[in-house]
């Protein structure tokens, strides 16, 4: 997470970027920390109390936890069998989805989101709920980052390189923290300006597919992939896209958290 700095002029403007870019290159599979963390502060703000409380419970069962502690569990904690669960890959010609072809045995974020609210919503164990949880608050954040339903090819991105704020660097990891880095806001700054964003029309719609297909549609668009080195004009376009895609992640995911509760 940065916060925000007043930079001087080089050289100390070099090592913040050396630095950002160590920090950028360990976060290569999901948005950065700071994106899971303020999905989560969004979604904590916005669960009804009947929600809350049971969520605060579940998180009491490990001292000091919180919503936004617990948001990159699942990638602290990814394994062979698990790590399918954090993406889609849709071939490059649609966004439709086809379970089959799209998610072979289930491995994929959008049955992964599936499961894990059945379990959620169920009579299973405090502690299989609170694990159940921990993937809700994380997977609903990636499958809202569009390169977690981008193409296989291209590893959603990871092996598309680019030059990007004076470094090297690539598409997914751009998408994953760089366009929100270049803010410069603190996780607080952030979640009143997501927060602020008026409610995006499609923000009631709590399909796990339908969000997965929305990310789709971001990376088919015909500027999606940029040319040469990162340009201002891409920055501009797209971090809009990042504000209102994390935005939507955090009202979404606390209306799922809301309908599990009130249906237990
Ligand atoms: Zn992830």
């Amino acid at each position: 997470m940065f916060r925000p700095l007043r930079i001087p002029p080089t050289p100390w403007r070099s090592w913040l970027s050396l630095l950002i870019g160590c920090a950028m290159a360990t976060q290569a599979f999901a948005w950065g920390s700071q994106g899971h963390e303020v999905v989560a502060a969004i979604a904590w703000r916005g669960l009804q109390p009947k929600a809350r409380q049971e969520v605060a419970r579940l998180l009491a069962l490990e001292s000091g936890q919180t919503l936004e502690s617990i948001a990159t569990w699942a990638d602290e904690h990814r394994s062979a069998a698990t790590g399918a669960w954090h993406y889609v890959n849709f071939p490059r010609d649609t966004c439709s989805y086809e379970p089959l072809r799209d998610c072979p045995d289930g491995k994929c974020v959008v049955a992964a989101i599936a499961r894990q609210q059945a379990v959620f919503a169920s009579h299973a164990s405090d502690s299989e709920r609170f694990k159940a949880l921990k993937y809700l608050v994380h997977l609903v954040a990636d499958v809202h980052q569009p390169l977690h339903a981008g193409y296989a090819d291209d590893r959603g991105g990871n092996r598309f390189q680019l030059r990007a704020f004076v470094r090297g660097s690539n598409l997914h990891a751009l998408w994953d923290s760089g366009l929100l880095h270049q803010m410069e806001l603190d996780n607080t700054a952030l979640v009143a300006l997501l927060q602020s964003l008026a409610p995006v029309a499609y923000g009631r719609d709590l399909n796990v597919v339908h969000m997965a297909q929305e990310s789709c549609r971001i990376v088919a668009l015909a500027d999606f992939y940029p040319q040469g080195e990162l340009s201002d004009a891409y920055v501009q376009r797209f971090t809009p896209v990042v504000q209102q895609r994390l935005a939507l992640a955090g009202a979404r995911l606390a209306a799922m958290l809301n309908a599990a509760v009130v249906t237990d």
